[in-house]
């Protein structure tokens, strides 16, 4: 069986590349009808940020990305939240002690600084707590039993580093990638188990990867440098057969291209990078979301999808069912993925055309509401249906469509200018004053009425079709006018024109 798990720590708001790896885990779950688990990652208390939990809840709940473990519903492997499973990591790191690959380091934050000046000072490139400096440190390797004994039983601070072997070429298979190969000698004795008694990341994740029988980890390329160092805890730690498979996605990219797309971008880039909008505790400061943009989830997350992966045919919407069907790994693309803002808004106008009328209805109701402005629900998805192919968000409905509820106050002097004249004033004059002999009002007779009377000045619709609109809306484009003057009613156009006019 599949089991995926997205592995967010709440050092803050959930940024959209996070929401991307958690829906790829996701697609695969679903496609596989494997099983998608949640794990909250915070070990590192330092970086708690209040609220972020339940952000993260949220968004994947916006989403419609479902959990069949997770801290919040449960499952066979609680607790899904790494500070709750506290007690369960120091067995492992004291396991690797004794085989030989780690050990106890009492080096004081002073000492660890001096060592890494003299590297700097030797211009070591990127001075790291190895297999080569290890030995002027103090560690349990270099110092004698009895006085490491000594040292831990007075309770002295220590941490627990892993022992990298000095010459060792690890390797690593990535779905995406392919095979990875690392020195050794670059990596760092990374600390497993920090003075405080909580694991670090490395540790953490492996152990708890390994317990919950995590058979993929999809997860951000910014973390493909940590891999190797993984594959040797598998490996030391005797799980190495049941190691779960790579696939390290590319990254989001700004939409120049340049530099990864950032959390603290915020909204510098005149869009969000969050799914939701988010208050810093700290500062107060606001973030903006897709949600409060008007984004509809559904079209979020095919978008998002495409960010990375493509189904290899001309297909582009897909809902989430059809996206599980299929999704597959090996469709991911290797390079990263420019951000584009203008695809996430087609994806949004395609969701909204392709909801019927009576929906898009409920979006302009709720506008109606809060401006005190009553109308049927009839007369509503009559405008909403007119409106949704020049939409883009549901606010829209409102901020376009105002013009059938409230009169216009101002009409565009631009357009005034050119096509407003005497002669065509004369027109409207007749049309007001021929409109109330209609035996049916509906955009055909006003349409015939219209040509009848054009036709007796001698003039074309042309002439006179965007000087009515503006008399009638306001606006200076918009969708058919006779439909809109059906809308509005006979008297109410009567009077927008005697209005504009007088
Ligand atoms: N806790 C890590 C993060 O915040 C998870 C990385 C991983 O998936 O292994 O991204």
């Amino acid at each position: 069986e599949v089991r995926v798990r997205f592995a967010p720590s709440p050092t803050g708001p959930l940024h959209i590349g996070g929401v991307r790896t958690a829906l790829y885990n996701y697609l695969l779950a679903r496609k596989t009808g494997g099983k998608m688990i949640l794990r909250i990652e915070d070990t590192d208390q330092n970086r708690f940020v209040p609220g972020a939990e339940d952000y993260i809840r949220e968004s994947l709940e916006w989403c419609g990305i479902e959990l069949d473990e997770s801290p919040w519903n449960g499952g066979p492997y609680a607790p899904y939240r790494q500070s709750e499973r506290k007690p369960m990591y120091m067995q492992y790191a004291l396991q690797l002690v004794n085989d030989g690959h780690a050990y106890y380091a009492f080096d004081t934050a002073e000492e660890l600084e001096a060592m890494r000046e003299r590297l700097k000072a030797a211009k070591v490139a990127t001075p790291q707590y190895n297999a080569i400096t290890r030995a002027t440190m103090r560690n349990s390797l270099t110092m004698p039993e009895d006085e490491v004994k000594k040292l831990l039983e007075s309770g002295a601070p220590y941490v627990i580093r892993l022992k990298v072997p000095r010459k060792e070429e690890i390797r690593l298979k990535d779905l995406i990638r392919g095979w990875v190969m690392v020195h050794s000698s670059s990596i760092d004795d990374k600390v497993l188990m920090k003075s405080d008694g909580m694991p670090t990341y490395h540790l953490a994740n492996i152990v708890d990867d390994h317990l919950m029988k995590i058979t993929h980890v999809i997860r951000g390329e910014e973390w493909l440098p940590s891999a190797p160092l993984h594959v040797l805890l598998y490996r030391y730690l005797g799980w190495e057969d049941t190691m779960p498979e790579f696939a390290h996605l590319p990254l989001l990219l700004k939409p120049d291209g340049n530099g990864k797309l950032s959390k603290r971008d915020g909204d510098k880039l005149g869009f969000p990078v969050f799914p939701l909008r988010w208050q810093d505790p700290f500062t107060g400061e606001i973030s903006s979301g897709y949600r409060e943009a008007g984004y509809l989830p559904d079209a979020f997350v095919n978008f998002l999808a495409f960010l990375g992966w493509n189904p290899g045919t001309q297909q582009e919407i897909f809902s989430m069912e059809e996206l599980a069907n299929e999704f597959t790994v090996e469709r991911i693309g290797k390079s990263g993925t420019r951000f584009d803002i203008q695809k996430a808004r087609w994806f949004n106008e395609q969701y909204l055309r392709a909801k019927p009328d009576a929906e898009l209805a409920g979006f302009l109701l709720k506008a109606l509401e809060e401006h005190n402005i009553s109308c049927t629900p009839e007369k509503a998805e009559k405008v909403a249906g007119l409106m949704k192919e020049r939409v883009s968000f549901p606010q829209d409905f409102w901020k376009e469509a105002a013009y059938f509820f409230v009169a216009p106050e101002e009409y565009s002097e631009k357009v005034a200018s050119k096509k407003w004249n005497a002669q065509s004033v004369a027109v409207f004059e007749d049309f007001k004053n021929e409109l109330p002999s209609l035996a049916d009002f509906n955009a055909d007779t006003v349409k015939e009425l219209l040509t009848t009377i054009l036709e007796r000045h001698g003039m074309k619709i042309g002439q006179v079709m965007q000087a009515l609109r503006l008399a009638v809306t306001g606006a200076e484009a918009g969708p058919d006018l006779m439909q809109i003057i059906e809308i509005i009613g006979r008297e109410e156009t009567i009077n927008r024109i005697e209005t504009a006019i007088a």
